[in-house]
């Protein structure tokens, strides 16, 4: 008998912004003994943890109800239904209504068409279990169709959220004393185009600082570098505002100008190293992280090179590398697949360079002072998210100013400099 909701998360920062609506949803509704399984689709290896999770879950709360949401769900209702460790299946826009958990919701499947939803229902949350850092919803879907992506017929189209919404999520947090808010949805660069006046990331995020004054840092997820370059607001915010964070996580992909246009993205490989020397020209010291996929359709050795020498051209620090991974449904997966094995090969040598890459940042930063949001005991993270463990204990959720001595492994060595609020 499990007292508490009990949500197992899978994927995005996004998923565990709606985990934490479904929880308030289920507490609302009295629903203890019950666990919900919030699954991600963007990988066929995410699919299969968020199944031998549910399996382990059945073991191990055999009289709980199992409801399982989440972009796999959406995108394959019937695959989830067919478990006979589960009980009901609930879509991703289902999940996030608090009648889906009134005793009387029992229909075995609910999920919509999820193309057809047009708003994104503001939810508020008063925060994050066991987490220093909130994520707030900014937006949901995307309109883009990249070929090797599954999301939008998880997420659906973009939809924004209203500005008023934002500032009242981020407000809420920082009296609950949250000094971090991180802003998420599927494609965030994508912000406001479905808005009356289409107010720009930018924008928004320079109405939001100026709104929540005593909010001490906003960081970005993702953005598409291509779409923020020409993004004035966010520009000019990168160049002086001390609250926005100096790391910015670009959605690259590749490095080899065909293979961006196979996967159809909207940038070539010129605009990303030019977006990176623009953005360090405003920020100097300002962090980079990037998602990069190993082994796309097509990709030759020569492609794939170009896409490791990417890693210094844009002086990239914090690497997410993924081998692809074929999504039934989307077009890449009808194209010529590169073998499994040179996947795997060509993600370790991405890999490695990111390590090395990460060891270049983490080196720099040595006898400089960082601010550090502490996560639990005397560990946390820079402004450039490096991690960062202290010579003293801070309660979790402080601010810690830091000199910075030395790197160990992947982790700086921090002296504590003074106790901030
Ligand atoms: S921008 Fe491309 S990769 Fe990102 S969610 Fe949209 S379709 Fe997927």
């Amino acid at each position: 008998m499990t007292s508490e909701p009990r949500i197992l998360t899978f994927g995005c920062r996004l998923n565990a912004f709606e985990s934490e609506v479904m929880r308030n949803h289920a507490r609302a509704a009295g629903l203890e003994d019950v666990v919900i399984v919030n699954t991600c689709a963007v990988t066929a290896e995410a699919e299969r943890q968020a199944r031998q999770a549910i399996r382990r879950a059945r073991r191990e709360h055999p009289n709980a109800p199992i409801i399982v949401t989440g972009c796999a769900a959406q995108i394959d209702p019937d695959r989830y239904a067919a478990m006979p460790e589960v009980s009901r299946v609930l879509g991703n826009e289902e999940k996030l209504r608090a009648e889906s958990f009134l005793p009387g919701a029992n229909a075995a499947v609910a999920v919509d068409d999820i193309m057809t939803v047009r708003e994104t229902a503001p939810h508020l949350v008063e925060g994050f279990e066991g987490r220093a850092r909130a994520f707030v919803q900014i937006q949901q879907g995307c309109d883009h169709r990249c070929t090797f992506c599954i999301i939008p017929y998880g997420r659906g189209n973009n939809r924004s959220a209203p500005i008023g919404t934002i500032v009242d999520q981020t407000r809420r947090l920082v009296e609950a004393g949250y000094k971090e808010v991180v802003l998420t949805g599927v494609d965030i660069t994508g912000y406001g185009a479905d808005l009356p006046g289409r107010p720009r990331l930018g924008q928004m995020a320079r109405r939001l600082l100026a709104q929540v004054p005593e909010l001490p840092r906003l960081r970005l997820t993702s953005v598409d570098c291509v779409e923020v370059a020409d993004d004035e607001d966010l520009m000019d915010l990168i160049a002086g505002e001390e609250r926005l964070m100096p790391h910015l996580h670009l959605s690259l992909q590749a490095g080899d100008d065909m293979i961006l246009k196979r996967m159809k993205r909207r940038h070539g490989r010129d605009d990303a190293i030019e977006f990176c020397r623009r953005a360090r020209e405003l920020r100097p010291g300002i962090a980079f992280g990037a998602d990069l996929i190993a082994g796309f359709p097509t990709e030759t050795d020569e492609m794939f090179r170009r896409s490791l020498d990417l890693i210094e051209e844009c002086d990239l620090a914090w690497l997410h590398v993924f081998p692809y991974s074929v999504r039934e449904g989307t077009p890449a997966a009808r194209m010529p697949q590169t073998p499994s094995a040179i996947r795997k090969e060509r993600a370790a040598q991405l890999r490695a360079a990111g390590e090395r890459a990460a060891q270049r940042f983490l080196d720099k930063q040595t006898g400089s002072e960082a601010r550090v949001l502490v996560e639990r005991d005397n560990r946390g993270y820079s402004e450039h998210f490096a991690p960062v463990r202290l010579s003293e204990p801070a309660p979790e959720g402080a601010l810690v100013n830091a000199r910075i001595e030395r790197r160990e492994g992947m982790t700086l060595i921090g002296e504590t400099v003074r106790r901030a609020a």
